[in-house]
């Protein structure tokens, strides 16, 4: 059995019968590998909280042709942020942002723009106040890797500016036009739209909460809506980071 070795951030896991785990790993080098990790559950188990959410590693596994999972070997710790994402809406968002690369990335297809990217806007995540303002940077920027960000430039039937106008999406066609052009539809507001253009100029580490809470509310509900016509499927944590969200709004 050929023995690999790469390095990878852990999207999500899942028990199966008594002691074993199956991990979904992100790896810079494969892209997205399923794996089985043998009594992982045990007290003193040898990956200890090696396979916690958002944990990048170094995973050493073996694998066999014929069978789906690879079983892993080893898994040694890179960079773990379980104590200090430990927070409700902190550990919410950062399994929100694993889902999404769970849904978008393809099984065995390696893309290091997508693992940097997730890779960075873990290690910006700090405060539960700033979990919003990562969460859709990091939809923006996943949307765009995948090809799937609408443009957003000039309005496509009548060639206005739309960072001035202000846009509105257009599902079927999967496109932006202005509020000239179009007269119902999600609206997103030209703040909105300049706000998104600081998003591509800007590191998440370095990027600042827009100027009203209706920005991060629109860019939300958008994304949202692209994400859903892509993966065809709602994601559970987004509910209940959502949920989790309005609820700090309010206290
Ligand atoms: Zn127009």
């Amino acid at each position: 059995m050929p023995l690999r070795h790469v390095r990878a951030i852990v999207l999500r896991s899942h028990r199966v019968g008594e002691a074993d785990k199956v991990v979904v790993f992100f790896t810079l080098e494969l892209g997205k590998v399923r794996g089985m990790a043998r009594a992982a559950r045990r007290t003193k188990s040898r990956f200890g909280s090696s396979l916690e959410v958002g944990t990048e590693v170094d995973l050493t596994f073996f694998e066999k042709e014929s069978r789906e999972l690879v079983s892993v070997d080893r898994c040694d710790i890179v960079r773990s942020r379980f104590t200090e994402l430990s927070d409700p809406i902190l550990a919410t968002t950062l399994g929100y942002l694993t889902d999404l690369v769970d849904g978008f990335a393809p099984e065995r297809e390696s893309n290091p723009r997508v693992y940097r990217l997730l890779r960075a806007v873990i290690d910006s995540m700090s405060t539960p106040e700033t979990s919003e303002l990562r969460a859709r940077y990091f939809e923006a920027w996943l949307l765009r890797l995948a090809g799937f960000y609408p443009r957003r430039d000039h309005c496509p039937t009548c060639g206005r500016a739309l960072a001035q106008e202000g846009a509105r999406y257009l599902p079927d066609e999967h496109r932006l036009e202005c509020r000239h052009c179009l007269s119902s539809g999600m609206f997103l507001a030209a703040e909105t739209l300049a706000y998104l253009e600081r998003i591509w100029k800007t590191p998440p580490s370095g990027i600042a909460a827009p100027g009203t809470a209706k920005v991060l509310r629109e860019l939300g509900q958008f994304h949202y809506r692209l994400i859903q016509q892509q993966l065809e499927k709602d994601l559970k944590s987004h509910r209940v980071l959502e949920d989790l969200l309005e609820e700090a709004r309010r206290s």
